[in-house]
């Protein structure tokens, strides 16, 4: 029993303390890009995706067991997709024994930092705006905990070899915690720590996730739907992994491959600043988003005509200039009611041509608030029952140990002071458990978000 306590509590801390370089959760991860090859239109493509499930699923868990393989820091491990994309792309790469497994690791890969970038620009931030400081991990546990998703249903994949050689090639060796050495023995420390941390969160959210929705019902009613959400997760991811496919077969591939909102859409907010209502952006590759050509951007209203407008990279925190997406903010006032169309050439290519195919989109700005619903949750009870029988159970043994060791010693004496402090403290703790069961635990709860 303590040890599962113990772990239980290793896993609240682990699940409320938000890593900021993780956005969802790794089963989250998972689930969305199942999604993503679920919705994929190219039958090759699905095909080679199926084919390689493990391999996907291991990439897309990849970015994240990241603080065990990123010692040299997050600004170089960023840029892994590129360097592992020009060493599947160098020539005669495609004949190289396990070609198609990296790839498809790499696709797994690609698919995480997506769909990391569309939520934290959007629903992570329109969730401040209603209230729900909700953190990372606490975004995923709303949709999927309870759900039977909570575990690895793959088998972990590590493309050992092809990644020393793309880590040799980024430059990430060197430090004594990561060089071609241990390279190996780091990568199965950090995966088997992703595997006990989905252990810890699945026996923690079966206790927690129903305090979660309770208390975030805004994030339980839109975490799937609403932009940035688990669907346009996976729209995004789809469009990546389509247009990379089409580069990689020599047909002809746009560069930016998917906006919110998307053609035929509503913008999530009219206030032109709130995260809601700037459009997003997701690119086939990381690029430099803070020098994007102002002429490459063209956003007309249909009667209030051009826009200027400005390009921000995902999140405002300097670290984030070159990356997969970007936002684009009108720096006028929306018209409610209007319909814009946004236009996005690619960067040109070597010759200097625009892209083939560039992005663009005709959406509507809407006249009202929009995603605004809040599910009722049921009273979360899970918690506090869970506690109130390990305290009062503590509480129960105290106060009967005087009674029980007194018979096993066969002692005639009455123990009075032994057995009234005994019965003082059990009645205590019956009364915090009793306490804990009427508050559903929720001090437990407050106490780990404030303390991890
Ligand atoms: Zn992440």
């Amino acid at each position: 029993m303590k040890r599962h306590a113990a772990a239980i509590l290793a896993a609240a801390v682990a699940v409320l303390s938000a890593g900021h370089a993780r956005a969802w959760d790794e089963i989250t991860h998972g689930h969305i890009t199942d999604m993503a090859v679920a919705r994929v239109r190219d039958p090759e493509l699905k095909a080679f995706l199926l084919a390689h499930r493990d391999a996907v699923q291991s990439g897309s868990a990849f970015p994240d067991w990241g603080h065990a393989i990123k010692p040299h820091g997050e600004a170089l491990h960023a840029r892994y997709l590129d360097v592992a994309f020009d060493d599947l792309t160098a020539p005669g790469a495609g004949a190289r024994p396990g070609h198609d497994a990296f790839l498809a690791h790499y696709l797994g890969a690609y698919a995480h930092v997506v769909e990391d970038r569309v939520l934290d620009c959007t629903l992570k931030e329109q969730a401040k705006v209603v209230g729900e400081r909700r953190d990372d991990m606490e975004n995923g546990m709303l949709a999927i905990a309870g759900e039977g998703y909570l575990r690895r249903d793959y088998t972990p994949f590590v493309p050992e070899a092809d990644l020393a050689r793309v880590y040799a090639r980024a430059g990430y060796f060197g430090d004594p915690r990561l060089n071609a050495s241990t390279l190996a023995s780091v990568m199965r420390r950090g995966m088997t720590k992703g595997a006990i941390q989905n252990r810890e969160l699945k026996l923690l959210s079966f206790l927690t996730y129903d305090w979660a929705r309770r208390e975030f019902p805004w994030g339980y009613a839109n975490i799937e739907r609403a932009p940035g959400g688990f669907e346009s997760n996976a729209d995004a991811v789809t469009a990546g992994w389509e247009a990379i496919w089409a580069q990689l077969h020599g047909r002809p591939a746009p560069f930016f491959v998917y906006s919110l909102p998307g053609e035929g859409g509503t913008l999530a907010s009219a206030d032109r600043a709130a995260a809601y209502g700037r459009i997003t952006v997701v690119a086939r590759h990381r690029f430099a988003v803070t020098r994007l050509d102002p002429a490459w951007v063209h956003l007309v209203g249909d009667r209030s005509g051009p826009v200027p407008v400005v390009v921000r990279p995902y999140l405002d925190d300097g670290e984030h200039d070159i990356d997969l997406a970007f936002q684009i903010e009108a720096t006028r006032s929306w018209t409610p009611g209007e319909i814009y169309r946004l236009t996005l050439d690619g960067p040109p290519d070597a010759a200097g041509r625009l892209a083939a195919a560039p992005l663009t989109t005709r959406f509507r700005v809407p006249t009202g608030p929009r995603f605004t619903d809040r599910a009722k949750a049921p009273r979360p009870w899970r918690l506090g029952l869970f506690l109130a029988m390990l305290v009062g159970g503590v509480g129960g043994a105290i106060a009967g140990a005087p009674d029980v060791a007194r018979l096993a010693l066969r002692q005639e004496r009455p123990w009075r002071v032994a057995r009234g402090l005994a019965l003082v403290v059990g009645l205590g703790l019956g009364g915090l458990a009793l306490w804990l069961l009427a508050t559903d635990g929720v001090a437990v709860i407050d106490f780990l978000r404030a303390h991890h």
